[in-house]
């Protein structure tokens, strides 16, 4: 009866009524609270073809929404729309649109929104998140140098001596914050330049795509025609010989015509064994700066301003305690608030200082995760089913193939931060809708076959245990 109503609503394609019935597929999957506080703030607005646009209150939200309910809403939408749904949506904040798998795209459309400079046609992406920026990046002893060379450089991309600049340290210590905040930043300065930010396992990944599609050349013009060039966690390169040649020859030709290089890493570059020696000399011929973990005061000037931007109230002997207790990484420091949060909003709590210990405990079980590699991920389930590592990239349908590659994104996606675009480019170059498939596959596998079930925690505890 109820399904009727809403197909025949649907027919007249009102945003609202598409949404509504989507609405009702969410209900029956999570709780009224959770329902309350994410589905319902959420506003449709635009219906074309089969592509939903709707609006939702902060990127805080999104990421949220992203991270946790990514999976039902997608389900929801293609059982309404359709298998070509998409769902798009603006922040109402800035009203920048984000697509609705990945990071954000396009720019502003209100026209209420002054625009300042005209952006420059990119015709490529740059990959720059514009959360990271300088504004939003605190100061203090452990990042001095990198944060004032990274300035210099925003202000003279390639006019500097600081050419390389190599930023090393830990884990979630604010290495791609602060590289993407340059690039940031340089886009501002000056909108014409060519930006471009990227992982060196995803150069990795588009270097081996470009062998097999024979555009070797066009893929190294490309890189070679930037004029500022940001690699994330160059140690990845290791191992990875012809890679690692190729991006010697950008890498000459960019520093000879002044183009500025950033590089990011987790060791300095003598430390990097494994990496070709001409590259590390070349890492060292600009700045090397580290960044150390933050003492006390940088560690809860840190938590105020992002319990600030996340509109919380939490007092201060409580972030106190959470920056006495979590020192080694700003990650962890942040994750402890969004979990405070997403346990405030859903159960309408208190941010209490028992809550508030108990959660600062589950980071620390948490810690496991966050070293973990999609290489790790993908060798661990290949050896568990026996699977040749490299057919997983390939474009083969053979079943227990598919499966081994359905099985190693949904585990990356649960066990890594990685976004769906890394993980689909990991496995073949594939886009971000199907690892959105494959981890919808496996749920729904996981749902109706028990002994499913037990591989797939088997292959997880191997893969904990690998990290
Ligand atoms: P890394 O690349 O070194 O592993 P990230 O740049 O991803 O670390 O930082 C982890 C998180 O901590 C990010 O959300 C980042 O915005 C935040 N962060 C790191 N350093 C700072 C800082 N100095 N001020 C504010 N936020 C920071
Ligand atoms: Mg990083």
């Amino acid at each position: 009866m109820e399904e009727l109503e809403i197909t025949e609503k649907i027919s007249t394609k009102e945003p609202i009524n598409v949404w509504k019935a989507c609405l009702l597929k969410i209900k029956e999957n999570v709780s009224m609270m959770t329902y309350n506080t994410w589905f319902l703030p959420i506003k449709p607005i635009e219906l074309s073809d089969s592509t939903l646009k709707v609006q939702i209150p902060s990127q805080f939200f999104w990421e949220w929404i992203d991270e946790h309910f990514n999976g039902l809403i997608t389900r929801a939408i293609t059982d309404v729309l359709g298998n070509d749904a998409r769902l798009t949506y603006v922040i109402a904040e800035d009203l920048s649109f984000i697509d609705g798998g990945d990071t954000v795209t396009e720019n502003s459309v209100s026209p209420a929104t002054p625009i300042e400079k005209p952006k420059p046609k990119q015709t490529f992406e740059s990959n720059l998140n514009p959360r990271y920026t300088f504004d939003n990046f605190i100061k203090g002893e452990g990042n001095q140098l990198a944060r004032a060379a990274a300035g210099a450089i925003s202000d003279n991309p390639g006019g500097t001596s600081f050419n390389p600049l190599f930023l090393y340290g830990g884990v979630g210590l604010g290495k791609t914050h602060l590289i993407q905040a340059i690039g940031n930043q340089i886009f501002k300065n000056f909108p014409e330049k060519k930006v471009i930010y990227l992982s060196s396992d995803i150069f990795t990944v588009e270097f081996v795509e470009s062998i097999q599609t024979n555009k070797v050349n066009e893929f190294s013009n490309f890189y070679r025609s930037m004029d500022v060039l940001i690699i994330d966690d160059i140690q990845f390169l290791i191992g990875k010989e012809k890679t690692q040649d190729l991006f010697f020859h950008i890498f000459n030709t960019l520093h000879q015509s002044r183009k500025q290089i950033i590089l990011s890493s987790d060791k300095p570059p003598k430390d990097l064994k494994g990496l070709d020696e001409r590259l590390i000399s070349r890492f060292q011929w600009g700045l090397t700066a580290d960044i150390q973990p933050p003492e006390l005061e940088t560690r809860i000037a840190i938590l105020k301003r992002k319990a600030e931007t996340y509109g919380m109230l939490v007092s201060n002997e409580i972030l106190e305690y959470i920056a006495t207790n979590i020192t080694s990484n700003i990650r962890e420091l942040e994750g402890c608030l969004i979990k405070l949060l997403a346990c405030v909003s859903l159960n309408s709590n208190e941010i209490t200082y028992e809550l508030a210990k108990k959660t600062v405990k589950e980071i620390a079980t948490d810690r496991k995760t966050t070293t973990l590699t999609i290489e790790t991920i993908t060798r661990v389930v290949c050896e568990h089913l026996g699977v040749a590592e490299n057919k997983i990239r390939d474009k083969t349908r053979k079943k227990e193939i598919v499966l081994a590659r359905q099985i190693a994104m949904y585990l990356a996606k649960s066990l890594t931060l990685s976004s769906l675009k890394t993980i689909g480019l990991h496995f073949g170059g594939r886009d971000h809708s199907t690892v959105i498939h494959a981890c919808n596959s496996i749920e729904e596998y996981r749902a109706v076959d028990v002994s499913f079930g037990k591989i797939l925690d088997e292959i997880k505890n191997k893969v904990e245990l690998s990290s």
